[in-house]
């Protein structure tokens, strides 16, 4: 079977040369002894491990021009990535997804842009954590992976693990999209339905990964999906030509994608690729499961447990987060801050955007959007701020409201009806 020009042009940059990671460092100990090339889970301080590199190596052997030159989506970063050799490389066709500026829903001079996720592999930014995680999984000999999901990251682990070769058990809260668990299974993941919520779906992993001998893909409980989702980070300094926008507002759930990018402007700066500015990083949550929101407020450096978790923008609905605390700093360090928005300002948002701007956000997304207007009206961003609003999914993967126009093709029509 050949391949498009751009896949076997990503396999061969993985050939050509080995990866720049050094060790892999503990997240809130600092311990740095972690070696390359071997299993990893979480630290020995049940914390997040993060991948190292040799950021003088990458500076003396590539530059912006020459990654900007690269086809492809995530994969072009290959100096940032972890993995050895194209043979693990596992592409779906990735893209470098698009920025699209909101012309019509948002007030005059206002510079909000929205990156759309959407348009990956599986329909989410899942698709960058995954691949990395597959990827690794792979290289390192681990041949049955298990997570718990509220749906998407589900999908792109069943999705890249087929196509890898592994084998995949997935555990779903009960009330996900339906069209979310048919995709997993149909991607070829074993799939389950549970009777809790994504923390209860993680105790079952947890619990029988021993046993099973299971590689536990967990968010942030393996060190490569962080990675994957560095790459956003990548992209959107590429696109916006090494500058950095003035806010990100990143819908949070695990916090796999703001630390991911948090990581990714420190590694450009040490690089000297960007500056020393920082956007102001937004932790975007729904009220009816915002641990890291209320931890914020409190001035806490972790986030607690939150109980009875609700809201419809499954992907953030995480009640507890073993990544808080990189979450919070980031936040803290940024100046940015964490914001709670209400169920029905989310669904407002989406329908508006949709409306006006032809753009169908999923509601994660949409409580971005939700969350920039807040700021805005509080002050703490201004109208003439270049913000990006990060639309993590395709709209399509959830419930939208229903529809009730009818015509009797039998019965005469009365065209006035359509003007
Ligand atoms: C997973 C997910 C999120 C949360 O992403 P994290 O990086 O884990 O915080 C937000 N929205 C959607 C649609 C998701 O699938």
């Amino acid at each position: 079977m050949s391949h498009s020009p751009e896949y076997e042009f990503t396999k061969s940059l993985y050939d050509a040369k080995q990866s720049y990671v050094t060790n892999l460092e503990c997240s809130i100990t600092g311990k740095d002894d972690y070696k390359a090339g071997e299993i990893h889970g979480l630290s020995e301080a049940g914390r997040p491990l993060l991948v190292r590199y040799d950021l003088d190596a990458i500076k003396n052997s590539v530059t912006r021009d020459e990654i900007e030159a690269r086809p492809g989506g995530f994969w072009k970063y290959r100096e940032f990535l972890p993995v050895n050799g194209g043979d693990n490389v596992v592409s779906l066709g990735e893209v470098m997804t698009p920025l699209i500026p909101l012309d019509h829903s948002v007030p005059g001079g206002c510079d909000v842009i929205v990156k759309d996720e959407g348009r990956l592999p599986t329909g989410s930014f899942k698709a960058r954590g995954l691949a990395l995680a597959v990827a690794m999984a792979k290289e390192l000999g681990q041949n049955h992976l298990a997570m718990p999901t509220n749906g998407n990251a589900g999908a792109a682990l069943a999705a890249y693990a087929s196509y890898a070769g592994l084998k995949t058990t997935v555990f779903c809260p009960d009330d996900t999209p339906i069209v979310n668990i048919r995709e997993i299974e149909l991607q070829g993941a074993t799939t389950y339905t549970v009777n809790g919520l994504i923390n209860d779906c993680g105790k079952i992993v947890y619990d029988g990964k021993e046993e099973m001998g299971w590689a536990d893909i967990s968010t942030l409980k393996e060190p490569y999906r962080i990675e994957g989702k560095k790459t956003m980070g990548l992209e959107l300094a590429e696109q916006l030509g090494w500058e950095m926008p003035d806010a990100i507002f990143y819908p949070t759930g695990g916090g796999t994608g703001l630390i991911g990018m948090w990581k990714a402007f420190d590694e450009l700066e040490k690089l000297g690729w960007i500056g020393s500015k920082r956007p102001k990083m937004f932790s975007v949550q729904a009220e009816g499961c915002a641990p890291i929101v209320k931890a914020f407020e409190a001035g806490e450096e972790h986030a607690p447990l939150w109980k009875e978790a609700f809201t419809h923008a499954w992907g953030i609905r995480v009640p507890i987060a073993v990544g808080d605390f990189l979450i919070l700093r980031a936040v803290r360090e940024s100046g940015g801050s964490a914001i709670a928005v209400k169920e029905n300002h989310i669904f407002e948002c989406r329908d508006r955007v949709a409306k006006q701007d032809g753009l169908l956000l999923c509601p994660e997304g949409a409580a971005t959007y939700a969350a920039w207007e807040l700021a805005l009206e509080q002050g703490q961003v201004n109208t003439s701020d270049k913000v990006v609003l990060f639309n993590c999914a395709t709209g399509l993967k959830y419930p939208m409201p229903e529809t009730d126009r009818f015509l009797d093709k039998n019965q005469p029509i009365d065209y006035n009806r359509f003007k």
